[in-house]
């Protein structure tokens, strides 16, 4: 493997080279769950998917990490407002464990049916409290941060003394200190480019644990610094994430990590763009907050119709991910041809006819999809190349171009290992999503219809049995003039 990835922190394509080969540590910053999976998510889900994918399939021995964000997740991202995921629960009249449980499901299912594959390990910062409490410590007891009334700050300013804060963002630490709002004296910061390690409870916040300065809560950054190191080492390969998170989230990850350990933790710093849509920033207010689930069944009012969720797939991976991605009806409507052509040039492979003679060279066009990746993963030129062997089948069907049986393995073999295996495409006919859907459509069909026969026959016992089971497993039957009528739950 020759892969070369683009470093945040250099600023440039470098060579990819594990501390510790075959081994690689990825860590990716996963979501707060306080609410459904979006389009945002779907990015960075994809992005570091295929980067595990085609580091496996490189034979490398990946461990992947990523969090599950379910503490300490300020409502405006920094120090002030109410917890993301306490708020919710408040809302909800539920404790916040059901409120995280609740949308880490849904997570799950939504990154299940965009085929993106789950992490090797996937830890809560609600289950490492300890290991934060111990690190905020470290920090104290190495000099970087001070308690202040039961809360603990990062001291920036005397870091930026000793280390380079800002080298990840490129922000400038003097800019930092006289730009940020001059505080009152009322504060408990020293300085208001400060962020919290360790937050005091008020009285009305529900999350809290106890700790040598109080009861409390650990502060957002804390739980990647604490969980990566834990799970991957003091130091590790890779630390991925979206471009929004850039700062201060890993700004002050490294920060962090340095001012414990005296050294930085990670190799490479990797961050996928964002998405727009219609060229706009997504936000709740801007009416263009588009759901997965909303995605998927085509049911926000922005969407001409549902989106298959290999489509969205399909959309996300034809950019390049540092590249900024512009939702529209179009746009996937454009994916969604796209995608089937591609798949249905697959099917056909092993009905081609071969000849004795190749006129074409499958092992180039592997070279340049090899190439596209190992060039800071270029899906969109790997995509360009496999439509090269979609307009080659063409040519073979019409007999304007030859294949042998060796070659057409060879094109069969290209096809599984870069679209199937590496993209993560699933032809759509086996995507799950669909046809689990369908099956269970016709098998809650089957079961109405007998129940229609039992009502024809009087026979309401076995009628109302089959409404009542169908009412236990979720489904609600609603009967008509002319039939029924069912939905899930
Ligand atoms: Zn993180």
């Amino acid at each position: 493997m020759s892969l070369k990835i683009y470093n945040t922190l250099s600023r440039k394509k470098e060579d990819f080279q594990p501390i510790n080969p075959p081994f690689v540590g990825l860590y990716v910053c996963g979501p707060t769950v306080y609410g459904d999976a979006h389009l945002g998510h779907a990015r960075p889900g994809i992005t570091f998917d295929v980067l595990y994918r085609f580091l496996k399939f490189s034979e490398y021995k990946v461990r992947y990490v990523r969090n599950i964000t379910d503490v300490g997740h300020l409502e405006n991202d920094a120090d002030e407002g109410e917890d993301k995921i306490a708020k919710k629960a408040r809302l909800e009249e539920l404790e916040p464990m059901e409120v995280v449980f609740y949308y880490m499901r849904r997570y799950h299912k939504n990154m299940d049916q965009l085929n993106v594959l789950r992490p090797d390990i996937e830890p809560q910062a609600s289950a490492h409290i300890l290991e934060q409490i111990e690190m905020v410590q470290q920090i104290l007891d190495s000099g970087y941060a001070y308690e202040s009334d039961g809360s603990v700050y990062f001291d920036v300013k005397k870091y930026a003394k000793d280390y380079d804060y800002g080298k990840l963002s490129g922000r400038k630490i003097d800019d930092l200190l006289s730009t940020t709002r001059v505080l009152d004296g009322q504060s408990e910061k020293r300085n208001s480019a400060d962020f919290a390690l360790w937050k005091k409870a008020a009285p009305s916040h529900i999350m809290r644990w106890n700790s040598p300065w109080g009861e409390g809560f650990p502060g957002w950054h804390m739980e990647c610094s604490v969980m990566s190191t834990k799970y991957l080492g003091e130091t590790f390969d890779i630390h991925g994430g979206g471009i929004d998170l850039l700062f201060p989230h890993h700004e002050c990850e490294i920060a962090q990590s340095t001012a414990a350990q005296g050294k930085e933790s990670v190799k490479y710093w990797i961050h996928n763009n964002l998405i727009t849509i219609n060229g706009q920033k997504m936000g709740k207010s801007l009416g263009n907050f588009i759901t997965l689930d909303e995605l998927f069944a085509g049911t926000h009012k922005a969407l001409e119709q549902a989106y298959h969720p290999m489509t969205v797939r399909f959309f996300i991976l034809q950019a390049h991910y540092r590249g900024t991605l512009d939702f529209s009806n179009e746009a996937l409507q454009a994916a969604e041809k796209g995608f089937k052509r591609l798949m249905r040039a697959y099917q056909q492979i092993d009905k081609l006819q071969a000849s004795d003679q190749s006129s074409i060279s499958v092992e180039g066009i592997r070279k340049k999809c090899m190439d596209a990746l190992n060039d800071d993963l270029n899906t969109p030129i790997l995509i360009s190349h496999l439509f090269d062997a979609v307009k080659l089948i063409g040519n073979i069907e019409t007999g304007s171009e030859s294949i042998n049986e060796t070659d057409k393995s060879a094109l069969k073999k290209l096809f599984q290992d870069f679209a199937i295996e590496i993209l993560g495409l699933i032809p759509e006919e086996e995507a799950a999503g669909e046809s689990s859907g369908d099956r269970l459509k016709s098998v809650v069909d089957l079961l109405l219809d007998v129940r229609l026969n039992s009502k024809n026959n009087k026979d309401w016992a076995t009628s109302d049995l089959i409404r009542d089971k169908l009412k236990e497993a979720g489904i609600i039957v609603r009967d008509k003039k002319d039939g029924y009528d069912w939905e899930l739950e």
